[in-house]
């Protein structure tokens, strides 16, 4: 209990540091940096890409329509989001919504690090290519998706990229359950041969 409550502080203490950070540009234009929630002892950590347009200006992660799409997954896929750790792989917007840029990414690397280092979930899902590449230094998530990288890492299509083609949905639950699977130990998933390490 007393981890908990201190793995807590220290995971505030991180979004306080987000919330005044001026690391890198995006410091400039954001409203609101998004450091991420979910608890301490999240079992799934989800990474995005950045805060879009709602997120920075309400401070969290994936509130707007890409955020509707993940809820309706998770629901669907029986994952109860408040029990989930959700952030992105650089925790201000970018200007128009566009890609982060490399040193952007580097450069809010050391936070995202940190969140997964504090949490130590079962399993962290990297959702699209910005993810991905942050974390994996990998990129074509058409063609890693549903892999597991290094025991933990689970790569999978962002919501933006199933809210922009709905044939993903599919496909992005089936990730979603297999990430629940792992969590309880099964790897690869027995109901589908497709996974794999
Ligand atoms: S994107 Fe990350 S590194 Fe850049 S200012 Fe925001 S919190 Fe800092």
């Amino acid at each position: 209990m007393i981890m908990r409550r201190r793995t807590r502080d220290q995971l505030d203490s991180l979004a306080l540091e987000i919330r005044s950070c001026r690391r890198c540009p995006l410091s400039k234009d954001r409203t609101k940096a998004v450091p991420g929630e979910g608890p301490e002892w999240a079992e799934i950590l989800l990474v995005g890409e950045a805060p879009g347009r709602d997120e920075n200006l309400a401070g969290r992660p994936f509130v707007g329509r890409a955020g509707s799409v993940l809820d309706r997954c998770l629901e669907e896929a029986g994952i109860d989001r408040s029990r989930i750790f959700i952030t992105n792989a650089v925790k201000c917007r970018p200007p128009n919504n566009r890609r982060p840029k490399n040193d952007e990414v580097e450069a809010c690397r050391p936070y995202l690090e940190a969140q997964i280092e504090l949490v130590q979930p079962k399993v962290v899902i990297l959702m699209g290519n910005a993810a991905t590449k942050a974390v994996l230094d990998l990129e074509g998530v058409t063609s890693l998706r549903g892999r597991l990288f290094k025991e933990i890492y689970l790569v999978t299509f962002h919501p933006a990229a199933v809210l922009r083609n709905g044939n993903l949905r599919e496909v992005f639950i089936s990730d979603l359950l297999a990430a629940k699977d792992k969590v309880d130990g099964r790897w690869p998933p027995a109901r589908d041969e497709d996974y794999s390490d």
